[in-house]
This record gives C-alpha cells, structure tokens and sequence, in this order.
C-alpha cells in the first residue's frame, strides 16, 4: 500500500490541489481512473480485499480525524458520528471481506436438453468506472457506503462528495488515497460545477445520493450515455401510530427523528395518530426529548445542528405549520433549532408539503389505519414507513397497504444497521437499493456465459428447412 501512496503523491502531487474542485481538471482524473480499470488491474479478488481491509484500517486509525470533520461540518456528538457513520461503512467492509468470495463465485445454470451438451454460467462482473456523488448529512457513511460495495464487485471509482459538508470532503480527498489504490479510486472536491464537469463525461455507472430535484438532473445527464443509475433519494417518511407501551414508542421516535438533528433521509418526517391514542402519544413526546436531550437542549453536546443558515431560515419559516406542543426555539448564530412538536398542523399546510429534514415533528390526526394508508398513498412513496403496533392484523393490513423503499414497525432509523436487508427507495423515493450484498450486486453485472463445443453438431435439428421429421422432434422436445 505504501507503494500505491508514493506512487500517487508523485504521480499527482503538481496536479492533486488542481483536481479540488476544479471542474477543469475532471477529464484528466477520469481518464487516468479508467487506465487504471481498463488494465485489469481491479479485477482480482486479492485487490479488492486490499482495498476493503484498506477502509478497515482507515476506520481504526483516523477515526478522530473523522469525527472531529464530521463535529465542524454538521455539530456531531463523536458517539453518534461513530454509532451512524463510521462503525456502520467499517462493518459493511467487513462483511464484505467475509462474504466477498462467495459473492464474487460463478454459478452453473443448467442446460435444457436440446441444447446438450453444453455448459452455462452466470458470473458477476464488475461495470466499470462509476461514480458516486454524495449528499452532506452523513458525508461519510453516504460517500463511502456505496464504494465498499464499488470495490468489492472490483470496480473504479471516482466519488464526489458534498461541498455543504467541506471539512468531511477535504479529510476524505486527504486520507482516502492513503488508503485505497488512488489509481483506480479518486475523489473530486467541489459544489454543482465539478459535479456538472462529471455528469458531462461517460460513466459505467452513477450512484447518487441527494434530493428529488438533482436526481432529475443526474438521470438526464445519464441518459446521454445511457449509463445505468442508482437514485438513493429522500421523501417524507410516515409514522403510524395505534397503540403499544407509549413511552417505548415515544422513546423511538424521538430518537428515529433528531439524529443528526432530523437531517436523516429515513427519519420520521410526521406522525399520524389516532384520535384515541393522541393524548398519551404527545406527553410521552415531550417527556421523551427531554429526557434525551435535558429541559433545555441547546446545552446539549448530543443534539447537532443544522447543516447552514438557508436550511436553518427553511426550518424556522415552517414553525408557523401548526402549534408549538414543546420547543420551538432557535439561534440563527450556532445554526440551533429545538427539537419541536407540533400539533393542529393542516395536511396542505407548508410543512406538509416538502421532506422536513430537521428536528420538527408534526402530529396530525386521523380516526384509524385505513385513513391513515389513505393519506401516506395520496402522496409521493417515501423512501421508509413506519407502524406502530402490537397487533399482527394491522402490521400486516400497513404492509399490504402502504408503498414504500421499507416496512419497519415498532422502530425508526435503526433498521439501516441490518446488512442483510436492501436500503433503497421505491417510486419517487429512489430506484436501485445496497448494503451488503445488495450493494455488491448493484455493482456488478450478472454475466450470462454460454459454451458448446464444435465436435457435435446436435443442433442440426433447429436449423431450416423446417421438415416434418424437424417439426415433430422440435416440438417434442421443446
Ligand atoms: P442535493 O441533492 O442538494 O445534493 C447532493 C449532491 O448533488 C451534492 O454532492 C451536490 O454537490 C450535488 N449537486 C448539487 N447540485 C447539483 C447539480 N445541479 N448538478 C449535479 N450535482 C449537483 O442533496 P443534499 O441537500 O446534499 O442532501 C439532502 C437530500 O438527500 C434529502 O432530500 C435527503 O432525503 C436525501 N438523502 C437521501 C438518502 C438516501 O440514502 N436515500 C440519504 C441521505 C440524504
């Protein structure tokens, strides 16, 4: 590894403060990524397992370095950086590690019998060189995530992530060569312009994480070259509640909702009760923030802030949706808002209409579950839904009922820490999925690879004139 570091500091060492950001220097990184893949060099198992213990160790050791990124970019607690970032790519790497070669083996198909004697195979092969752009709410996890699986699958890649989270992106273009092959894998500092600079070149892949509105451009930038694309995307994620132990159920939603301060894609973004189960949902609301976060969470080194003063003004025009049940207030200079319920909030009202991505939650109202799926399917399908209940008929009514990139009940958030399940979104919420071997698979290209030899010429039978003798073979047969 010490060579491929060397290799790279001389290699590039002129040219490395250029590519920050310099949507001009863009063709020559590509050019000399796609060198690297079309070598062959990223193919072998070995390298892609050196890459991936590369992302362990670079977990182990620059793990402050990290958080201390993550702290100035976005107010992180290092606890939370580590439990919702860090530790989660780590054991993604891991799992690949373990799993890489069962993942990567070439399966036998079996071959009908007209065709014999022949052999097929599916065999996953890597795309090519891709690209993954990342968003700044978890700079780390949604760069780095994605390029486990990149590499695994022995994939290039050139990864952009979020200039709203400039010191996560500067400590990843810093240390991430120092870890990984910086041949066959580069990263492009820079906003709109050196994203822009990228969509314009041909990718075999794009793997973006972002909003609604920049997704449409990168699926148009796509289709230039038809390059094929993972939308991972955001949406207003329902909480349904019915019943269960309310303070557990409280407990949940508080901390699904104000991790990273509500800036998660996943967190729930408004809750839908019932009439009935109201009163005791919303003290146990209360109760639970402040039992989190203290009776006044400004003091609190557990609650992070928003990302910049555009989302913050965003967040404190929407206090206006309803009534103010607890918190409420906010500091334009730290970038602080309070965590803040909401109630009496109208389902046209503004914070009704966009993904809230901050510490609001609204309560609205409904009579019962059925009213409650006709509201979450009136709208966009988000990217996850959540029940709350302990009764296996309406679990199972929610799941029949509601459109969603996932099912989760009795939770919120925490089911991003299953590697076996896909994260993804369905509908407006995103297309493609990853984690464990999903990512892997999202990576590669299934290869169908079909043999006969040319000693044996059984298939005379399939070839015209069509006779009767043929005819009646074929159709036997077939
Ligand atoms: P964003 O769409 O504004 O930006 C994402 C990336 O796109 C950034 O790297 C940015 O530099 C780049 N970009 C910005 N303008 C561009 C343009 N005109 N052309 C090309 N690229 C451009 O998203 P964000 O504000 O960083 O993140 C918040 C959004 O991401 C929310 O909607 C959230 O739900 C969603 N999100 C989804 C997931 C998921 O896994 N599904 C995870 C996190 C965030």
């Amino acid at each position: 590894m010490s060579e491929m570091v060397s290799a790279f500091s001389e290699s590039s060492s002129d040219s490395s403060t250029d590519v920050a950001g310099s949507p001009a220097a863009v063709p020559a990184v590509l050019a000399r990524v796609r060198e690297t893949y079309d070598s062959g060099r990223t193919r072998p198992l070995a390298w892609r397992r050196q890459q991936l213990e590369g992302l362990v160790r670079l977990f182990h050791e620059r793990e402050q370095e990290l958080a201390d990124a993550l702290a100035a970019d976005l107010g992180k607690n290092p606890l939370e950086s580590y439990v919702t970032e860090l530790s989660l790519v780590r054991a993604e790497a891991e799992h690949a590690l373990k799993h890489l070669e069962k993942w990567a083996r070439s399966r036998r198909v079996p071959v009908p019998l007209g065709l014999q004697p022949a052999s097929a195979r599916t065999e996953p092969r890597p795309l090519g060189v891709v690209l993954i752009i990342g968003p700044w709410n978890y700079p780390v996890q949604l760069v780095l995530a994605p390029l486990v699986g990149a590499l695994a699958a022995g994939n290039a890649a050139v990864l952009k992530p979020s200039e709203l989270a400039p010191a996560t992106s500067a400590v990843l273009a810093d240390l991430l060569p120092r870890y990984v092959d910086p041949e066959a894998v580069a990263v492009v500092e820079g906003g709109q312009e050196a994203s822009t600079a990228l969509l314009k070149e041909r990718f075999d892949s794009i793997f973006f994480t972002g909003g609604e509105r920049v997704g449409r451009i990168v699926l148009q930038a796509a289709a230039e070259h038809l390059t094929p694309v993972t939308l991972e995307l955001g949406g207003k994620s329902p909480a349904v509640v019915l019943d269960g132990n309310w303070a557990a159920v409280a407990r949940r939603l508080v901390f699904g909702k104000l991790l990273n301060a509500g800036q998660t894609c996943v967190a729930p973004d408004y809750v839908l009760v019932t009439e009935a189960a109201a009163p005791a949902l919303k003290k146990q609301l209360v109760k639970a923030v402040a039992e989190q976060f203290g009776k006044d969470p400004s003091r609190s080194k557990d609650l992070g802030r928003i990302v910049n003063e555009q989302h913050w003004e965003r967040l404190v025009g929407l206090l206006d949706s309803g009534t103010v049940l607890a918190g409420g207030r906010s500091d334009r200079g730290s970038l602080y808002l309070e965590p803040t319920i909401l109630t009496d909030v109208a389902p046209d009202s503004p914070v009704m209409q966009e993904e809230i991505f901050g510490p609001i939650l609204p309560i609205i109202e409904v009579r019962d579950l059925a009213e409650a799926m006709k509201f979450i399917n009136s709208r966009p399908v988000p990217l996850a839904a959540y029940l709350y209940s302990n009764s296996a008929a309406d679990r199972k009514t929610f799941e029949e009922g509601v459109r969603a990139g996932s099912i989760n009940h009795n939770a919120s958030t925490v089911q991003l820490a299953v590697p076996g399940l896909p994260f993804g979104g369905a509908g407006a919420s995103g297309t493609g999925a990853y984690h464990g071997k999903f990512s892997f698979d999202t990576f590669s290209q299934l290869r169908p690879v079909f043999t006969k030899g040319t000693l044996l010429d059984t298939l005379r039978f399939a070839y015209p004139p069509y006779t009767g003798l043929k005819k009646r073979l074929l159709r036997r047969l077939l």
